[in-house]
């Protein structure tokens, strides 16, 4: 048997031509296109302005190999945890996270992740694959409905700071944002997407050059090599120096201000030293820091530092004119905060 061709890997363009080859209208491509994308149809016979034959014609060729939400928990604080089930059984995880005036997604890009920071709940996991840019999609258009549902209004924010790294999964990445903005897909503003990257300089320079119009923001965590590589490393193969030169480069080609995440550790970065080399760091480039709470991941090796580091941080960042903004975790009591995404089950 000829294994069936995921639908949604075509071009509208190709769509149309298909439709042509098989002696259609090529207008029948634009509907069946928007089925797929706008309307997020799971199935051919979805498609009901669409006769019963081409139905039956697209099904003998191809397949939609659209997610499932397997199962979905709620966290007190509103936050929502979806463990998202591909065609493959394997499984990843995307958060939907309420606050005053926004409602964000947080999705994942590949299953699992090939990066190895140490006080991440993800990088224990292997990587098994990247993932489609129509399984990015999809995440956030489940978590559209969810918005819809739970708080009556549409998605206003994406973070890629679920699962991976989105920048070893370039590519599919791209597509998605691509159609998360496109008016037959969510029609998204760009602006309030944020691909987040432990800092992968080469790849840094190639969305500068792709001229992406969405929001950067690397996982920092300390200024200092050698603390930076022993925390993250990975990170070995990629000192600050050319972390900073990627970021300069992104700046000059886009004028969008990076955001650095950090999160505090005790006997880790809690020194004026690390402080100081932060301060540095961030003269380098426009930018902004978000301090981030640690989510404990169960082995006790890093703890959050204590609340005088974190007050030490704010002062001497702002002194510094830096803007620093303090990020509460959400959806800790659900296995759904930064940093501890892992497949865990209730
Ligand atoms: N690979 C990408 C995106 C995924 S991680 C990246 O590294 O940016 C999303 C954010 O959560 C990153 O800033 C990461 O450093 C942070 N993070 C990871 N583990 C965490 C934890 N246990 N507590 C708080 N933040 C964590």
């Amino acid at each position: 048997m000829i294994e069936k061709k995921d639908i949604r890997a075509l071009t509208k363009e190709q769509l149309r031509d298909f439709f042509v080859e098989h002696g259609d209208k090529a207008f029948r491509g634009n509907q069946v296109y928007e089925w797929l994308w706008s309307k997020s149809a799971h199935s051919f016979e979805d498609m009901t302005n669409i006769s019963k034959e081409t139905r039956q014609m697209l099904e003998n060729n191809f397949v939609i190999n659209h997610i499932k939400v397997d199962q979905m928990q709620r966290s007190s604080d509103g936050t929502v945890k979806n463990a998202v089930r591909l065609h493959d059984g394997l499984i990843v995880e995307s958060v939907l996270i309420p606050t005053e005036n926004r409602t964000t997604a947080c999705v994942s890009s590949q299953v699992g992740c090939s990066l190895d920071c140490n006080f991440c709940a993800t990088a224990r996991l292997k990587k098994m694959r990247n993932l489609n840019a129509d399984e990015i999609f999809d995440q956030v258009s489940a978590i559209n409905q969810e918005s819809l549902l739970y708080h009556n209004h549409k998605l206003s924010n994406i973070v890629f700071m679920g699962m991976g790294e989105p920048l070893m999964n370039y590519n599919n990445v791209l597509k998605a944002i691509e159609k998360i903005t496109s008016e037959e897909g969510l029609g998204m503003s760009p602006k309030r997407i944020t691909v987040s990257t432990s800092g992968i300089p080469k790849m840094i320079k190639k969305l500068a050059d792709d001229e992406v119009k969405f929001n950067l923001a690397v996982s920092l965590h300390s200024a200092i090599d050698e603390v930076r590589s022993k925390i993250m490393p990975f990170s070995k193969a990629f000192p600050l120096n050319d972390l900073k030169e990627s970021l300069a480069y992104w700046y000059a080609k886009t004028g969008s201000r990076v955001t650095y995440e950090y999160v505090v550790w005790n006997g880790i970065n809690d020194t004026k030293e690390a402080i100081n080399a932060l301060v540095k760091f961030c003269k380098y480039v426009p930018c902004k820091v978000n301090l981030i709470e640690y989510n404990p991941i169960d082995d006790g090796d890093f703890q959050q530092a204590n609340p005088q580091a974190i007050t030490d941080y704010i002062s001497i960042l702002e002194m510094n004119d830096i803007i620093v903004n303090v990020r509460r975790s959400r959806g800790k009591d659900i296995d759904a905060a930064c940093g501890q995404l892992a497949n865990k089950k209730s």
